[in-house]
């Protein structure tokens, strides 16, 4: 079997051969660039080259860049255990052109890794383009051969990419993987198209015009070319599996959830274990690269994702902190390619642990009082968002994590009425401030809490304190 490291190494290898820097991952954070939470795609650290105002020592270039997609434009949260083929982290490996090859080259480069360097048959292969891109079909007929039927036009946003309302743009085209007519699901652009059976592992973005105020202005001088796959869901093809989780690397993590807490890793508890696999993994990586939770901005997401792996730990019944225990079998699956978990291994068990100590003492309590509120409900109801929010006020309960754990009982969560009670309290806040007298800096003084997210966690706290300001 290849594992997981080796399709990294051969991806990298295959393109360095064609004449491609191979170019480190870049921290998750962005540099440079306020506007983004996370790194979310290959491209993002070379944003700059593509449009100019930076230039590098080479003008085409692979890597297989670390992402989280866990909030903004792009939250796979939600989507963690319960598809085959999401992660909040996962590594898009990538190949650019900046303004060297265009798109005969880029789809060269892609069917030849595929199918003649990694061996995937051609018929379990199917392409999208931009309905448009009447260029990009007769490529993929001309070079893959593929039959008109298996090269579907789509007329979405999906295959058009553009940087901003400003900036290079253009459209794309990508690849799936048919796992097989035993798997629920559809080819892309059919009403199927949300199972699991068609998965998308490639995407390839043609950058070949310039936009103003989301118009196109015309052709861009040098085209560019930009790439992405996701190594967990190539993995999985390569594996002879359909589902990401049952890669090595998951594998891995799995037994260990598993053998850390005694609970069978198929059936009920399938998805916590996932869940705990997929979040050990962001929330070291974030770590290593210098995020801490807090109750604010990049910190309360890396909060968030570290709670809901702990609750799920709860779910399988762990009577101890158990995150950090699972912290060398994901140093010893990926420390190799990534010396930076290795270097910050004590500093992500250390925050592991006080996070899920300072966890534990009052998730009982809030899932106590979730239990009571839920007693009287049934499939296809809903929490009451004042419940939701007191959870989150005074058990830390961040509202996806309440959303998360009422979902497998086929219940939701009113989110107008949390985000009513959040206003209510916020404004209650502010009155009961007014009458100190002077208005104006008052009213900044909350705008500037309200922006740090001083009022979250408020009850929590005041129980542990820790309610200063991050
Ligand atoms: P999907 O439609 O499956 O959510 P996407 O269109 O959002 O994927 P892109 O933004 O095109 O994904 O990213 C490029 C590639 O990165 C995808 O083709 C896929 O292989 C991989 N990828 C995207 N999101 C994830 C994720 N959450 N977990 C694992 N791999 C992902
Ligand atoms: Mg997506
Ligand atoms: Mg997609
Ligand atoms: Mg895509």
């Amino acid at each position: 079997m290849t594992s997981t490291n080796d399709i990294r190494r051969s991806f990298l290898d295959y393109f360095e051969s064609q004449g491609h820097a191979r170019v480190p991952s870049a921290p998750l954070v962005p540099h440079n660039d306020p506007t983004l939470m996370f790194v979310n795609a290959g491209m993002v650290p070379f944003k700059n080259v593509f449009t100019g105002l930076e230039t590098r020592p080479y003008s085409t270039a692979a890597s297989s860049q670390k992402c989280v997609r866990a909030g903004g434009k792009h939250n796979d949260l939600d989507n963690v255990g319960y598809t085959a083929r999401h992660h909040t982290f996962f590594e898009m490996l990538g190949n650019f052109s900046f303004g060297d090859y265009f798109k005969e080259q880029a789809i060269t480069h892609a069917w030849t890794l595929l199918t003649k360097e990694w061996g995937i048959p051609a018929e379990k292969l199917t392409a999208t383009v931009y309905h448009t891109d009447d260029q990009a079909f007769d490529l993929w007929k001309k070079i893959a051969g593929l039959p008109e039927e298996r090269i579907i036009r789509i007329a979405t946003k999906d295959n058009f990419w553009a940087m901003g309302s400003d900036g290079p743009c253009g459209p794309c085209s990508e690849i799936f993987y048919d796992h097989g007519d035993h798997i629920w699901g559809g080819p892309p652009g059919s009403p199927e198209e949300d199972g699991d059976r068609f998965v998308e592992i490639w995407n390839l973005v043609f950058m070949q015009y310039l936009q103003e105020n989301d118009e196109i202005q015309g052709e861009l001088p040098k085209p560019s070319i930009d790439t992405g796959m996701g190594l967990e869901r190539v993995a999985a093809v390569l594996q002879g599996v359909h589902d990401n989780y049952d890669t090595d690397t998951f594998k891995a993590l799995i037994a260990e959830s598993g053998a850390l807490t005694g609970a069978a890793t198929t059936g009920a508890h399938q998805a916590s274990h996932r869940v705990i696999a997929d979040h050990l993994r962001s929330s070291g990586f974030l770590v290593a690269d210098g995020v801490l939770p807090a109750n604010e901005g990049r910190g309360y997401v890396l909060r968030r994702i570290m709670r809901r792996a702990m609750r799920h730990a709860h779910i399988l019944g762990a009577k101890e902190p158990l995150m950090h225990r699972m912290v060398p079998s994901l140093v010893a699956e990926m420390g190799g390619a990534f010396p930076e978990l290795v270097r910050a291994q004590p500093l992500i068990e250390a925050t592991l642990l006080q996070e899920e100590t300072r966890f534990r003492q009052t998730l009982a309590n809030g899932l106590k009082l979730l239990d009571e509120a839920t007693a009287t409900m049934g499939e296809g109801d809903t929490l009451p968002g004042e419940t939701a929010f007191k959870l989150y006020d005074t058990y830390g309960f961040p509202y996806d994590l309440t959303e998360d754990a009422l979902r497998p009982q086929g219940m939701s969560v009113d989110r107008d009425g949390f985000d009513a009670a959040m206003a209510q309290q916020k404004a209650a806040a502010r009155a009961a401030w007014k009458g100190s007298g002077a208005k104006a800096s008052d009213d900044l003084w909350f705008d500037i809490a309200e922006e740090l997210g001083s009022t979250e966690f408020t009850g929590y706290s005041a129980t542990e304190g820790e309610g200063q300001v991050v």
